[in-house]
């Protein structure tokens, strides 16, 4: 089966400080010339897709000049985004190149413990205003459901999926403990069989849901049997039990072998990334 897409965490260097990120902090940004061959690698696999995350992306100096490589190439990008940098400069930028922008929303509670850094709700709200007058891109929306949120669902739904329709895909993530302080601080957000069935219920209960909007609720099991990443410094990573497993690293291996060692459930992978209106997994 061929994989569609592929998340790149380019950098892991961010300018927010979640305490349920599982970004990888073990290895080092490469510079621009080894990521652009590893931009050509990926798309001489007919990996169309390519996910840029982080960390926070826009933090990598040459992000533009690798999107440029991969856009004249005919692939698709996606950019995951804390919206931090997001101006309308910048924003104006980014939409040359990339196909959607993902943006992170896990809670509208300011004050609350869930919320990222205090401006985020402003800074989200911001950008998709921006994006939708014009329909200027797509956009997903990530949230991670924990213990701590798993209440928020129908909120999150009216107070933000609902109002734009720039919005085409809501992700929402069983929090999963795979790496950085996400392993550190698991006790602390992993989700009850309770709390996950009454995130069900409201998923199942949304009403007047768009016909171009797709909602996947991806479960923990999901996420670790059919995720994979490239790091910072090209490894491939996998995580299996909560552990990270280095596959190799597509500098310096080829990279089709590397797919081949990946051993991930292809099954699971085809639901995780199918359009339908609601997706439970
Ligand atoms: S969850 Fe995202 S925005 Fe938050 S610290 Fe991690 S990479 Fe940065």
């Amino acid at each position: 089966m061929n994989i569609e897409r592929i998340c790149w965490n380019i950098t892991n260097e961010c300018n927010d400080n979640c305490s349920f990120c599982f970004r990888d902090n073990l290895s080092n940004p490469l510079p621009l010339k080894s990521n652009i061959d590893i931009a050509n690698k990926v798309l001489d696999a007919r990996i169309r897709h390519i996910a840029f995350s982080g960390g926070e992306p826009l933090l990598y100096n040459d992000i533009f000049e690798i999107m440029e490589v991969i856009k004249k190439r005919g692939g698709q990008i996606t950019l995951i985004s804390n919206c931090i940098l997001l101006n309308d400069e910048m924003l104006e930028r980014c939409l040359e190149y990339i196909n959607w922008l993902a943006i992170p929303v896990d809670s509208l509670n300011v004050n609350g413990i869930y919320t990222r850094n205090e401006r985020h709700i402003v800074n989200i709200k911001n950008v998709l205003k921006y994006i939708n007058n014009g329909s200027k891109c797509n956009v997903k929306i990530n949230s991670v459901i924990s213990e701590l949120n798993y209440m928020e669902v129908d909120n999150l739904y009216k107070g933000i999926i609902q109002k734009y329709e720039c919005i085409k895909r809501w992700n929402l993530f069983e929090f999963t403990p795979a790496r950085g302080r996400a392993i550190q601080n698991k006790d602390y957000y992993q989700l009850s069989p309770e709390s996950d069935e009454r995130v069900i219920q409201q998923l199942k209960s949304l009403r007047a849901v768009r016909k171009d909007l797709s909602i996947r609720y991806k479960h923990k099991k999901t996420i670790l049997n059919s995720y994979f990443i490239i790091a910072p410094n090209g490894d491939i990573v996998k995580t299996e039990d909560e552990t990270q497993k280095i596959i190799g690293n597509i500098l310096s291996e080829d990279f089709n072998c590397l797919l081949k060692k990946l051993n991930i459930d292809y099954e699971l992978y085809k639901k995780r990334v199918r359009n339908n209106q609601l997706v439970i997994i």
